[in-house]
């Protein structure tokens, strides 16, 4: 075994794959550029966090689940004028995240909720947070799925160690007494503790009618509502826009 080949696997026993499967390439460069050693002592572990950062972005963006890509970057603000390019961009800091703050965009169907959640979601990932993207009748269904085998408290933990969990069309079909209260196990275990971000077609006002007003309903709604950014969207479908293009 040539000397580099055993400081490589040095480096691999130690876990630094990236280095260890590059030491041949960096050392070269490094000869190339005459850097100092300082420089090249830092190259190496730059280069070792980078890939990483990089591989758990990309594990972030599988986990997440968006049902597809939306980048904020294609949102056309002339077409949406009831939200501005500057409110959306004031949330990129993630303070809301931070803060365990929620976001709630209320609207009719086509006018690009959806396309801003998921915009919004995947920044946050790019900024290193984790994300969840569940659309509600699916996430409504996985939690009846745990709680049927007595698991809805690790579920719920599970889906707790998400910084944000995006619910997309809550409010769309009404859903069972049983189906309300897990999903109020899940927003009560995520009130101040995690961030979410809601889109729906339902105003507030008809929340409680659509919960039927029960006593379960209703605090699930208080605590998606408290520390949270409303943002009532309206306008033009998008889809129906396109549509009349063609
Ligand atoms: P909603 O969730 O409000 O029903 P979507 O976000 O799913 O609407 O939008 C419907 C389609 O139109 C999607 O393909 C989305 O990317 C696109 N779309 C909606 N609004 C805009 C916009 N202002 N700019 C660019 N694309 C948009
Ligand atoms: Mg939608």
């Amino acid at each position: 075994m040539s000397m580099l080949e055993q400081t490589a696997s040095r480096y691999r026993s130690l876990k630094l794959t990236t280095t260890a499967s590059q030491l041949a390439d960096l050392i070269a460069q490094a000869e190339a550029n005459e850097i100092s050693y300082l420089s090249f002592a830092d190259q190496l572990v730059s280069n070792e966090l980078n890939h990483r950062l990089h591989t758990r972005v990309q594990r972030n963006f599988r986990q997440a689940g968006f049902p597809a890509r939306k980048f904020l970057e294609d949102f056309d603000y002339r077409h949406q004028t009831t939200i501005t390019k500057r409110q959306i961009n004031s949330l990129l800091d993630f303070n809301f995240i931070d803060d365990r703050n929620n976001l709630i965009f209320i609207g009719p169907p086509g006018v690009g909720k959806t396309h801003l959640a998921i915009g919004i979601g995947i920044k946050a990932i790019e900024a290193g947070y984790k994300i969840l993207f569940r659309n509600a009748l699916d996430l409504v269904e996985d939690l009846e799925m745990f709680e049927m085998k007595g698991e809805l408290k690790k579920r719920i933990s599970q889906i707790s160690k998400y910084d944000l969990i995006i619910i997309d069309e809550l409010g769309y079909l009404p859903m069972l007494q049983q189906a309300r209260y897990n999903l109020f196990q899940l927003i009560n275990a995520l009130y101040e503790f995690r961030s979410i971000v809601l889109t729906t077609n339902k105003d507030f006002t008809s929340w409680g009618d659509f919960f039927h007003n029960d006593n379960v309903a209703i605090p699930i709604v208080d605590r998606i509502i408290h520390h949270s950014h409303i943002f009532m969207m309206g306008g033009e479908s998008y889809r129906i826009k396109e549509k009349m293009k063609i």
